[in-house]
C-alpha cells in the first residue's frame, strides 16, 4: 500500500495534527489541499493521546494509500525546542518531549509548534514579502510573528502575546505571572464580565438573557452593547482599550507591516472589533500607521499551517 516517500515538496504528502483540548484532528495535505482528514475526541492520558494521533495518521494513510514525508503537530500549549512545556487543556504540566515520542510512534520526522503559530503561518500566506504580527482572540489570546513567510519563534514560544503583562497589579495568571494580556481581555474574560454584570444587576439586558440561557458569552456582552446597555458599552470599551495597549506593545517590539487579527470578535464588522480599531487610532503614536487587518479562518488554518511547517522543516 505504501509508496516511497517523496523527496521534493512538489507532489509530496505532509501530515498535520491539530491537538486540541476537545478533539484530535489529523489531515494529510498535498500542496495547499487537505486530501483526507480524520478526528477523534481527545482521550485523557498522554499515552492514549499519542496512540490516538498514531491511529488517526494510520487511518489517513490507509485511506490515501501513501505515507506522509513528515508531520506537523500543532499543540494547544507552550512549545519550546520541540518539547511541550505546558498544555493545561491537554493535561501536560511539565516539559514533555513530544517530538521525540511522536517521531517514534509515527516512524516519521515530526515538527511541533503551538496551534496559533501554526494557524498564523497559513493565515499570513499572502504576505511573504515582509513581517506580520498575528494576534488571535478565542477563549484566550494567542499570537505569532511571521517574517517573510517564516515563523519567528525564538526558542519556540516567541509571539505568545497572551502572556505579555499589561497590568502589574492585575489578576494572577495560570502561567505564574500577574496581569497577563489574556487575564484582562479574552473570550473567557468577556464572558465572565457579562455574567458579573448580570449577577450584580448592573445590566438588566444581560440578566434577562442569563435567565433564558443559563450562561453568557462574549457575544452576549456585544449584543447588550449594541442594544444600548450602558454598563456593557463601558465594559466592552475598556476591554477594547486594553486590547489596543496590547497591540501597541506588539508594534513597539516587532514593528510589523501589519497586525493580523484572528477571531470573530476582532472583525471590523462587529462592535468589539470596531472599538479596538478606534482605541488603536487613539493610542498609536502619530508616526505609526500600522494597519489592523482581520484574517478570517474557515477552521482549517491550523491543519494547513502545521502541514506547511512540516514541509519547511523537512525541505528547508
Ligand atoms: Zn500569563
Amino acid at each position: 500500500m505504501l509508496s516511497e516517500r517523496s523527496r521534493s515538496p512538489e507532489g509530496a504528502l505532509f501530515g498535520a495534527v491539530d491537538w486540541g483540548g476537545t478533539w484530535v484532528r489529523v489531515a494529510l495535505v498535498a500542496g495547499d489541499q487537505i486530501i483526507h482528514r480524520e478526528r477523534l475526541p481527545r482521550p485523557e492520558s498522554l499515552p492514549e493521546q499519542y496512540a490516538t494521533i498514531a491511529l488517526l495518521v494510520r487511518r489517513c494513510e490507509a485511506a490515501v494509500g501513501r505515507r506522509p514525508t513528515s508531520v506537523g503537530i500543532a499543540v494547544a500549549g507552550v512549545v519550546q525546542q520541540q518539547a511541550v512545556m505546558t498544555a493545561i487543556n491537554l493535561g501536560i504540566s511539565e516539559r514533555t518531549e513530544v517530538a521525540t515520542a511522536l517521531a517514534a510512534e509515527l516512524d516519521c520526522p515530526v515538527f511541533v509548534a503551538n496551534d496559533t503559530q501554526s494557524a498564523a503561518v497559513w493565515l499570513t500566506d499572502r504576505w511573504r514579502q515582509d513581517t506580520t504580527a498575528v494576534l488571535s482572540m478565542g477563549t484566550g489570546i494567542g499570537g505569532a510573528v511571521i517574517d517573510r513567510g517564516r515563523l519567528v519563534s525564538g526558542r519556540g514560544a516567541a509571539g505568545d502575546f497572551g502572556h505579555m503583562v499589561l497590568d502589574v497589579d492585575g489578576p494572577r495568571c495560570p502561567c505564574g505571572g500577574v496581569g497577563c494580556f489574556e487575564m484582562l481581555v479574552s473570550g473567557k474574560v468577556l464572558s465572565a464580565a457579562a455574567e458579573e454584570l448580570a449577577a450584580t444587576g448592573q445590566s438588566a439586558y444581560l440578566l434577562e438573557r442569563f435567565r433564558a440561557a443559563g450562561s453568557l458569552h462574549a457575544g452576549d456582552l456585544q449584543d447588550a452593547s449594541d442594544a444600548g446597555d450602558t454598563a456593557s458599552q463601558v465594559t466592552l470599551a475598556h476591554a477594547a482599550s486594553v486590547f489596543a495597549v496590547g497591540i501597541r506593545n506588539i508594534v513597539a517590539t516587532v514593528d510589523p507591516a501589519r497586525v493580523a487579527l484572528a477571531g470573530r470578535l476582532l472583525s471590523g464588522d462587529v462592535t468589539f472589533g470596531v472599538m479596538v480599531r478606534q482605541s488603536w487610532d487613539r493610542l498609536r503614536p502619530s508616526w505609526c500607521s500600522t494597519p489592523l487587518v482581520h484574517v478570517p479562518d474557515d477552521g482549517d488554518a491550523t491543519l494547513l499551517g502545521a502541514a506547511r511547517l512540516a514541509a519547511r522543516e523537512f525541505f528547508g
